[in-house]
């Protein structure tokens, strides 16, 4: 399987260079030159395996590049127990809500977020790659919470690998400053900068526009856009339709099709949801759900995507979906336009700053399956009360905007599974604020609260960040 750019200016790779490799040289993202396909009997043959079975067979439709061997063992430490209990990703019905509506409990790892189940991945691959080729990689990331510590907790004591996380001083929730915080281990590097969220990210920027300094410490990056992580993803679609299908007998099972609810920001989990759906599992609609950020929903009910700038972006209690310009769509985007017109068509979202689909607009609905929802803070305190008094289940804010634009959508005779993006525990204020009292915390996020932290303080400034990571880089 070979890799090819968006923007079309890029020598095709193997799925390992991609992964290495983050943004393509072109400033374009990674893409499958042809699209797998997973027929109804290979779901079957699938149905009897493990999370980590399921994992190294779908990751390897991809990853054609790393032997079989190396996968499973790839795969085996990345869900394995001590990471994440069995069975790794579990379905949460909330039929007392509404029949047929569960939740896809993806927050189970470490660090209590999604995010876990791709950067797991890459934190072995990565190493993996890099000792194959003997090479190093510091990590340069800029994060507002659960990128970071995800990274962290994936990347932590691994031979090879050093992760420099910038995070803005003081505005992270306690949980998110713990996880991250917490680690002692010698490779990772916490970062806390004298600004904001925007400051951070401005930094790594710089950083990475220096090429020479770029190329004498290795840095590289692991966001959301890197191929590892969509593959790593899909994999979790196959594994939630295989669960939901387990109770239907299966003369039905050819004619199973499932809603899929997706809390969405950057277009990541959603696209991931979108490759497999090509593939062809049986699912029929992609629900995707904004916070007051709502470009995405603006781009599926209008056709016209405008991504707004940083200062247009709200804070709202949802944080993880506070995102203006979803970098993950362009991949949709391509296959929905084609690769010639797309590129032509990206040129005019560089100078309008906007990009008009309205003629896909059908064929994102009818043949792809999308369609979406806004939810306000008043929606999330609302469907975490809901599903507390009526399910007897806490939910994050995260998850409380995908029920919110799910239960709009629902309709009877279709499953719909709502991607559990968070826990509770990582967000307890908002819960709080919802159910009148605090969630009582689990005794893993009290001692955790309790840790040692380790963080070096800088101001908001290029030059002191230089010198860190001079310091401190594997090489
Ligand atoms: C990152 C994140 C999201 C958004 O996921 P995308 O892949 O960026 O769309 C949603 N919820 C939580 C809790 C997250 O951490």
């Amino acid at each position: 399987m070979q890799f090819i750019s968006t923007r079309g200016q890029a020598p095709s790779t193997s799925f390992t260079e991609a992964l290495l490799m983050g943004l393509e040289p072109d400033g374009g993202l990674a893409v499958p030159t042809s699209i797998p396909t997973i027929s109804a009997a290979r779901l079957e043959e699938w149905r009897s395996l493990d999370y980590t079975a399921l994992a190294t067979a779908v990751i390897g439709l991809f990853a054609t590049d790393i032997p079989e061997a190396d996968l499973r063992r790839i795969v085996s430490a990345a869900y394995g127990p001590d990471r994440f209990p069995a069975p790794v990703v579990p379905l949460k019905p909330l039929d007392a809500v509404a029949p047929g509506l569960a939740l896809v409990g993806l927050s189970e790892g470490p660090t209590m977020a999604f995010k876990d189940l791709a950067m797991q991945f890459l934190g072995q691959a990565i190493p993996y790659v890099l000792a194959r080729d003997g090479k190093v990689l510091n990590i340069l990331g800029a994060t507002s919470g659960d990128t970071g510590s995800a990274a962290e907790h994936a990347f932590r004591g691994q031979k090879g690998v050093s992760v420099f996380m910038l995070s803005p001083a003081g505005r992270m929730s306690d949980v998110q400053r713990a996880q991250m915080y917490s680690l002692a281990d010698p490779n990772i590097h916490n970062i806390a900068v004298d600004g904001v969220f925007d400051d951070c990210q401005a930094l790594v920027k710089a950083l990475n526009n220096d090429a020479a300094f770029k190329a004498e410490h290795n840095l590289g990056a692991v966001n959301s856009i890197n191929i590892g992580r969509i593959v790593a993803q899909a994999v979790y679609y196959v594994w939630a339709w295989l669960r939901a299908s387990d109770g239907v007998t299966p003369q039905e099972r050819g004619a199973f099709h499932v809603d899929v609810a997706v809390p969405s920001g950057n277009f990541g989990n959603i696209y991931a949801g979108h490759l497999t759906r090509s593939m062809g599992l049986p699912v029929r609609r992609l629900i995707l759900a904004t916070n007051e950020n709502n470009v995405l929903d603006e781009f599926f009910t209008s056709g016209i995507y405008r991504p707004r700038s940083s200062a247009e972006t709200l804070a709202t209690s949802s944080p993880s979906m506070d995102i203006s310009r979803a970098s993950n769509v362009e991949r949709f985007m391509w296959q929905l336009l084609g690769p010639e017109e797309f590129v032509a068509r990206w040129a005019s979202l560089e100078t309008t700053g906007a990009l008009d689909l309205t003629d896909h607009l059908e064929a994102m609905r009818a043949e792809f399956g999308f369609v979406s929802g806004t939810s306000t803070h008043a929606d999330r305190l609302a469907a975490i009360n809901r599903v507390q008094s009526e399910a007897g289940a806490l939910i994050d804010p995260h998850t409380a905007d995908g029920v919110t634009v799910a239960l709009r959508h629902m309709e009877p005779g279709f499953p719909t599974l709502v991607m559990e993006t968070a826990l509770a525990a990582k967000f307890a204020e908002t819960v709080e604020e919802a159910l009148g009292e605090a969630p009582q915390p689990p005794a893993s996020v009290r001692e955790l609260l309790a840790k040692e932290q380790h963080v070096v303080e800088i101001p908001n400034s290029e030059d002191e960040l230089r010198a860190l990571i001079a310091r401190s880089a594997v090489r």
